[in-house]
């Protein structure tokens, strides 16, 4: 998506250790003009999908995914990050090992609001080795959801997520993907340009 990849140039900042900071329009500070084209974008890429809902996790996914939401006219349901302790029968809960803060947390998505019947779009604004998928895709499958796609915002290309989710057979759209970056400076180069 050309208007995404434009504004990555133009804002991203490009950190040690593979980490792209895009807080000024995506992470922290949203640019909500932005989110409305990217859920024009989605729901164009998953016309053809059944999807009842919208699964996200806490807390950069939810922006986009509410979004993106009201052009599937569906509602949205984020995995929370929940203390071990306090998980209790009513919820399907999951691990997920966090690529930015490098540490293992638990997420929990009430039995309430996923259920076989639901046909799940999963949404979320990077994806890096697919921890976070992985485990999204985990809380679908305990809920004998349907999982019609996932859509991310920035893939970043170099690292293993994306082969891992596709290879799964999955329906993968990112809207961006990034082939390389270079810390050194701050280069950024999209793996089909800036098409
Ligand atoms: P994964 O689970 O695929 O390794 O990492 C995905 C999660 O880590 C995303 O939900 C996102 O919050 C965070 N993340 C991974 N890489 C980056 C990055 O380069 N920049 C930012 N801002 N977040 C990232």
């Amino acid at each position: 998506m050309r208007l995404l990849k434009e504004r990555i140039l133009k804002d991203g900042v490009v950190k040690p250790g593979n980490v792209l900071k895009v807080d000024s329009f995506l992470n922290h500070q949203m640019d909500i003009e932005l989110f409305n084209e990217m859920g024009k974008e989605f729901k164009r890429l998953f016309a053809d999908r059944p999807i009842n809902k919208i699964l996200t996790i806490e807390a950069s996914g939810i922006g986009i995914a509410c979004v993106a939401a009201q052009y599937f006219n569906v509602p949205v349901v984020f995995a929370k990050k929940a203390q071990s302790i306090n998980i209790d029968g009513d919820v399907y809960s999951t691990k997920i090992e966090s690529f930015t803060h490098k540490k293992t947390y638990e997420v929990i998505v009430s039995k309430k609001f996923i259920s076989q019947q639901d046909h799940v779009l999963i949404i979320d604004d990077f994806l890096a080795n697919g921890c976070a998928l992985i485990g999204l895709i985990d809380i679908a499958a305990s809920a004998g959801a349907t999982v019609e796609g996932i859509g991310i915002a920035v893939e970043k290309g170099f690292q293993s997520g994306g082969d891992i989710i596709r290879n799964m057979g999955l329906r993968l759209e990112s809207l961006a993907i990034v082939e390389s970056m270079n810390p050194e400076d701050g280069t950024v180069v999209f793996r089909d340009g800036m098409n």
